[in-house]
């Protein structure tokens, strides 16, 4: 297994997308409960300020994938290069081709109603082998734990979380403790994406690396969020700095 790397205390897996494809497929024929955490900026800032959110990514998750660029610019400052970046949403589609491959029973939980039942919509049309056991909205009122208990009954082989960071965590981290035999991974706002609830940057902004500015243009209220990246950044010179 390749080293982990270390950024501002998250321990990443430096596999490329293949190496997980394949690890993931051994896990998915040996029915281990495996519990896959994309972490991006966002999700480092937040977990060096939540002591209970690190632990939970590194001592419970099977795999922190690296879920953009700037975790690989920070690992390249770090002189601990990642091999390859490794998106939540590159890891559902092709878990969604596996899955239907394979008959495979998953559950769906996240995003608001219109948003799941467009996504049901279009799993049923475009990977009609999957047997949905479950499609739940993200606004629930049930502690983490009801909810767990309702994914275990259905029996899952995977289990998709679109509820946001750290609550999605904090849900499979209940159902990886559980040995829950189903790969688990949080996915952000991938089920808004999938649906077509939510259109990506035009192509010549997504070539200038300017998304992010079409997003914030689009939300002006995820400004917050976006200030994560330079503070992410700053940090990361400031542990290297730390360390010589
Ligand atoms: N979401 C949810 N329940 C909540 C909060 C958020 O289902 O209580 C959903 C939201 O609708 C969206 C997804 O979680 O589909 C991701 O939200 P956001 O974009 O805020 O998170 P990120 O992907 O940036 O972590």
């Amino acid at each position: 297994m390749p080293e982990k790397v270390d950024i501002l205390g998250v321990k990443f897996n430096n596999y490329s997308l293949k190496g997980y494809q394949n690890e993931i497929i051994r896990r998915l024929d040996d029915k281990l409960s495996t519990f896959i955490v994309t972490a991006n900026p966002e999700i480092v800032m937040a977990a060096n300020e939540n002591p209970v959110f690190m632990k939970l990514i590194n001592q419970d998750a099977d795999f922190v994938t690296a879920d953009g660029i700037g975790i690989i610019k920070a690992a390249n400052i770090l002189n601990k290069p990642i091999s390859e970046r490794v998106t939540g949403y590159d890891l559902f589609t092709w878990l969604l081709d596996i899955a239907n491959q394979r008959k495979n029973k998953v559950y769906f939980i996240g995003a608001k109603e219109e948003v799941i039942d467009d996504l049901g919509k279009r799993i049923q049309k475009e990977y009609p082998n999957i047997e949905i056991v479950g499609l739940k909205n993200g606004y629930f009122k049930d502690k983490l734990d009801i909810i767990a208990r309702d994914i275990s009954k259905t029996k899952p082989d995977m289990v998709f979380a679109a509820l946001g960071y750290p609550k999605q965590e904090q849900l499979l981290d209940i159902l990886r403790k559980q040995e829950l035999p189903a790969i688990m991974m949080g996915v952000g706002g991938s089920f808004d994406v999938f649906s077509g609830h939510a259109k990506r940057a035009p192509k010549v902004w997504q070539d200038l690396h300017i998304e992010w500015v079409y997003r914030f243009l689009k939300e002006p209220s995820r400004f917050r969020r976006f200030l994560a990246l330079p503070r992410f950044i700053e940090e990361v010179y400031r542990s290297k700095r730390g360390r010589r």
